[in-house]
Order: structure tokens, then sequence, then C-alpha cells
């Protein structure tokens, strides 16, 4: 058992209702060591999980599955919200022990996050009670659509928000009937172990949940090429998404994808330019390790200096530092590798001819993992900076003078994960989002998200939509009974 922030937490696998070590050999890595963010020191020893503990896995998520599938959608229902009391109990746990792995604000875990996890059960849930299609008719016969589970479902999850995500994921896929096997990313292991034995508490049947712990390729891999999983949905990078599609590929196993971004937020000379500072500042949360970030601030020439001028003032007063402490806004950078990446663009920037208004390095007072919020401005046509997903605390800033212009840049990269608007004119507004590429669009604010709303990306952001009924579209085999009028 480790001990994280006070809260206890086990390092081992989750299969078929018990805790599970790595079956490799001592001292041939069996486990491997989880950093926190905050100070770079070891917080646990993780089991190192491979294809023994994914076919494990999958063997106790296929064995639960029929049980699970026959059982009603009440008790279903009824379970999942179990598991969202379990949530609420335990969020102040949950919030430190994230926070401790992934580097995040407490504040925001606590408010945000948290509760969104317990809310992403009892959204399904309840939306699982509610669905159906009404019977019709076609020339005397009945046609019924069913929603039919579809099997053991493989998620893999990202650093960046681990327990929103998974459970974004979890909680579609078990109330549709399947059973699952995560794979949270290595960096970021302790909350869905968490999250098993609060699923466990709440009597989640053995096997309906189970959590394989380890390196991607190491353990993610044989989950994502194995032959009896039917779905895969996906959370992370471009590269790593093109590594599980050539593994399902044999199979054909449907997948969700969603991926990285390189949205941009565009401010016309119409907007209030108070209000677009506020969500240009807004996009250094979380220092920036967030998919839906408007990291290209694509600003109408006539204001560009006005709003330079607010984001600037806003920026200079964020408080970077401890994210355990409530009034910090920005914390640390995930792992040394990542900063380091970060650190690459930010150089490669320089080097194409950008210059940086605001931070352009590591916070040097601070030391550690901690990046300055920083702000590129004449970055050439086509550099990196402009086009890249750099995942960390760097905006660039470029100029438009024409609507024509704002939209070419708008979609001049591969990515399509979302938009934002600053305008005050309402028909600029539908003007401009209906010719977007992105899953979403925000007009005048950002990160307003309903789960009853598709979630998801064009272009190389992703593949398919989650929420609502698109998350039990994708994690079901949809099907129509045709029966024919009965004698008599
Ligand atoms: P990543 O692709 O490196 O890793 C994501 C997960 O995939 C981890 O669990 C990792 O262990 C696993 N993995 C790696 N290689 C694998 C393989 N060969 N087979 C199976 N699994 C494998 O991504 P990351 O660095 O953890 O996350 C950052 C990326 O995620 C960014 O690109 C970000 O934009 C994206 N992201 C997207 C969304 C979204 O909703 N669109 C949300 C959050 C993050």
């Amino acid at each position: 058992m480790a001990t994280v922030a006070g809260v206890a937490v086990d390092p081992r696998h989750w299969i078929g209702g018990e805790r599970v070590a790595s079956a490799r050999p001592a001292g041939g890595g069996a486990t491997f060591t989880d950093l926190s963010p905050i100070d770079e020191r070891p917080i646990a020893e993780i089991a190192r999980g491979g294809a023994a503990e994914a076919d494990a896995a999958v063997a106790a998520a296929r064995a639960a599955f029929p049980a699970w599938a026959r059982t009603g959608r009440e008790e279903r229902a009824r379970l999942l919200h179990a598991i969202a009391d379990g949530v609420e109990k335990r969020t102040e746990e949950l919030a430190r022990v994230e926070t401790a792995d992934n580097g995040a604000l407490i504040r925001s875990h606590r408010r945000g996050v948290m509760p969104r996890v317990a809310h992403n059960f009892r959204f399904f849930a309840d939306r699982l009670l509610g669905l159906g299609h009404d019977d019709f008719e076609t020339r005397g016969h009945r046609n019924h659509v069913s929603w039919d589970p579809a099997g053991v479902c493989a998620l893999i999850t990202p650093w960046n928000a681990p327990l929103m995500l998974a459970t974004w994921k979890i909680a579609p896929a078990l109330a549709a009937g399947n059973t699952v096997v995560l794979k949270p990313a290595e960096w970021t292991p302790l909350t869905a172990s968490l999250l098993a034995d609060i699923a466990a508490e709440a009597g989640l049947p053995d096997g309906v949940l189970n959590v394989v712990q380890g390196y991607g390729a190491e353990a993610g891999g044989p989950l994502t090429a194995h032959p009896d999983v039917r779905r895969i949905s996906f959370t992370g990078s471009v590269p790593t998404a093109r590594a599980i599609a050539a593994a399902a590929a044999p199979h054909l196993t449907p997948m969700s994808l969603e991926l990285g971004g390189k949205s941009p937020l565009l401010v016309f000379a119409d907007a209030d330019l108070d209000l677009a500072a506020d969500l240009a500042v807004e996009q250094y949360d979380n220092a920036g390790q967030v998919c839906l970030a408007a990291t290209r601030l694509l600003v109408e020439s006539s204001v560009a200096e006005a709003f330079t001028e607010r984001l600037l003032a806003r920026t200079g007063a964020l408080k970077q530092g401890d994210p355990r402490d409530p009034g910090t806004d920005v914390g640390p950078q995930i792992h040394r590798r990542h900063l380091e990446r970060v650190d690459g663009f930010v150089r490669r920037a320089r080097e194409a001819g950008a210059r940086a208004l605001t931070g352009g390095g590591p916070n040097d007072d601070l030391g550690g993992l901690y990046y300055r919020p920083t702000l590129f401005t004449g970055a050439p046509d086509g550099a990196e900076i402009l086009t890249e997903e750099v995942f960390g605390p760097v905006l660039t800033l470029q100029t438009f003078d024409t609507e024509e212009q704002a939209v070419a840049l708008a979609n001049g990269t591969r990515y399509g994960l979302a938009a934002t608007l600053a305008t005050g004119d309402p028909d600029r507004a539908a003007r401009v989002s209906g010719r977007l590429v992105a899953g979403t669009v925000w007009v005048n604010c950002f990160f307003v998200r309903d789960l009853a709303a598709p979630f998801g990306g064009s272009r190389l952001s992703g593949m398919g939509r989650e929420g609502g009924d698109w998350s039990f579209d994708f994690y079901c085999d949809l099907k129509n009974t045709v029966t024919a009028p009965w004698a008599g």
C-alpha cells in the first residue's frame, strides 16, 4: 500500500475483483516509480502490467459480461449512482491524491473536477433510463430499435485530467451493459486505483470494472490488439492513436478517438476586449495541459494592441506555485520529459523569429517543473509553434484584417477540436461559427460543457463523438428488430 497525501492507495492492478501484482519477476521490472510533479519526488511504486495482465483483465471482463449485460437498467443505474455517492464521499481524498499525482490545482479538483466525476456517473445512469426510440411501422411491420451492449471495452486515458476523463468513458460503457478494462496513464495511475475501491464498495460485481496499470505500448498495446475487446475508447495524442488504430486493425475493433488540438480564439474588433482577455488568460489553466485550450489567439489588427495590453496585465497577475495552495493559479508541468518537450517548442519558436512578450522559459524562482506562462508574437507563417500542439502554457498571437482571413487562419491547422469567438455581433458569430472546422465552438465563453452535448474533434483531433446518446451509440451494437403482423 502506498500513502499519498495521507490517503492509502493500492498500487496493484484490479482484475476480476482482486488486487493483483505484476507477473514480472522481482527485480525484472515488476513495478515502476510514480513521481509527483509538485517536487519530482517518488510517491508510489506501481504494478507494471504487460500482456499477461491485459489478457487476465480482458478474460475477467469477458466472464463478467453476460450477467452484467442481463442486469436490468434500473439496477445498473442504481449501482452507478452508488459509485457517484462514493466519489462524493471521498472528494477531498480524490482531490488531494490527483493533485499530488498530476500537479493540477487542488482548488479545481475540489470545486470542479471531482464533482464532475460524480456527475459523469449520475448523468449516464439517468440517461440510460430514458434511452429509447419510438417503435415505428413499415407496411404493418413493427421496427424496434435496441441498444445492445457491445462486450468488453478497453479504455485508455491520458494524464492531464485522469479521473475525469476515465469516468467520462467508464460511466456510459458500464451504463450500457458493457464491462471495461481501464489503462490509466503511467504518469497518473493513482485515482484509477481509488475508483476501483469505490466501485467495489458500491457493490459493482467483480470483473465489471478492471484496472491494468503500466506503460503505453507494454500494457495498452496488448489490450488494443486483443481479439475479445469489442470497443476501444482512447483519449491522448495523435501518434498513440495511430499505433492503436494499427493494433486494432486486424479485428476491426470499433474505436473512438479524442485527440489533440491547436484551437483558435478569434477576437473581433467588435468584441468586449475585457471579456476576450479573460477568455485568453483562461488558456493557461492546468498549466496549459488542456486538449481544448485555445492556444492560437487570432486578433483583429485594429484592437491587437489594446487586447495585448489587457492580456499581459492578466497574465502578470497569475500566481504560479504549489498546486496544493488554494491561491495558486498555475501549477507545474506533469514531468521533466514533458517540460523539456515544451521548452523545445519555445526554443525553436525563437529560432524561427518569434518574440516572447512574456514568459519564454522555466520559472527559475521556483525551479522544478514550473514553466512561465508564455505569449509569442511574430511567428512566421507555417512555423511549428503555430501549427503543432505544445500542450503547455504557450500561446501565440496573430492578427487579421478581414473575417475571411480570420476563418482561413482558424482552419489552417490539421486539427479541429474546438474554437472560441469573441464578438459583439450575433450575425458574425453565426456566420463564422458555421465555417469553422471544430467539434465545439464557444461564442463569448469557454469550457461550458453539458454532458448531453456531442464531444469530439474533426481532422486529426479525433474520430467519433461521445456525450449524451452518442456515447450509447458508440458503446452499443444498435439493433433493429422488424416484426411482421401477428396472425389473428
Ligand atoms: P499519450 O498518447 O502519450 O498517452 C495516452 C495514453 O495512451 C496513456 O495511458 C498511455 O500509456 C497510452 N499509450 C501510449 N502508447 C500506447 C500504445 N502503443 N498502445 C496503447 N496505449 C498506449 O497522451 P498523453 O501525453 O498522456 O496525453 C496528452 C495528449 O492527450 C494531448 O495530445 C492531448 O491533446 C490529448 N488529450 C485529448 C483530449 C480530448 O478529449 N480530445 C483530452 C485530454 C487530452
